[in-house]
């Protein structure tokens, strides 16, 4: 990803397919397990791991302070080697949001893959153009008190949203929180939400 541009991605796309293809053919590639490991990355690995990050910083906060000013160091306590992530905070009075405008670039190792609306022309110009709306439109709210930073990620610096800790979960233990965090809360375009209710 990186520094690609647009048209760049769609030619490494072909390339990929082509390969894919050279490889099935030659049967050096099962037919589904590229397959297999996209969903891995979008399901698993990627989200999950910002996930476990999250859940951790609301239950630990000598983690969550870690996390926001040290993130290469509070990663490497889940296992993840990655140096390029900013973690910033949702608090009542400040919400972020996280976009490439350039293209689209996006922290993998913690995300798993970007969803395609990330790519589009639209999110990446009007998260910055006019975010509450787009965001109103995304279905969240944000009253006009409250401040909306817009975080433009590049092939140095990646962001990841630590999410507000939803009410009525103070009885959850680390674990229970995981499933709770959504891709979408941590690029900036949800919130979590108390579990039981939509
Ligand atoms: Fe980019």
């Amino acid at each position: 990803m990186g520094k690609f541009h647009p048209n760049v991605d769609k030619y490494v796309v072909s390339r990929v397919r082509a390969l894919e293809s050279i490889l099935r053919d030659k049967g050096l590639l099962a037919p589904d397990a590229v397959d297999r490991i996209v969903e891995r990355y979008e399901s698993d690995t990627g989200p999950m791991a910002g996930a476990r990050a999250v859940a951790r910083a609301w239950s630990n906060p000598t983690y969550r302070q870690r996390l926001l000013t040290n993130s290469t160091a509070a990663l490497a306590d889940l296992g993840l080697d990655y140096d390029s992530l900013v973690v910033v905070e949702n608090t009542p009075q400040v919400h972020n949001l996280v976009v490439c405008t350039l293209c689209s670039c996006y922290p993998w190792p913690v995300l798993g893959l970007p969803p395609n609306w990330y790519k589009s022309p639209a999110y990446r110009s009007r998260a910055v153009s006019e975010p509450r709306a787009l965001l109103r439109e995304l279905g969240l709210e944000i009253p006009d008190g409250r401040e909306i930073r817009v975080w433009d990620s590049s092939a140095e610096m990646r962001y990841m949203v630590l999410p507000i800790r939803p009410g009525g979960t103070d009885g959850l233990h680390e674990d229970q929180l995981i499933p709770l965090v959504t891709r979408d809360a941590m690029i900036g375009v949800a919130e979590v939400a108390t579990p039981g209710r939509a």
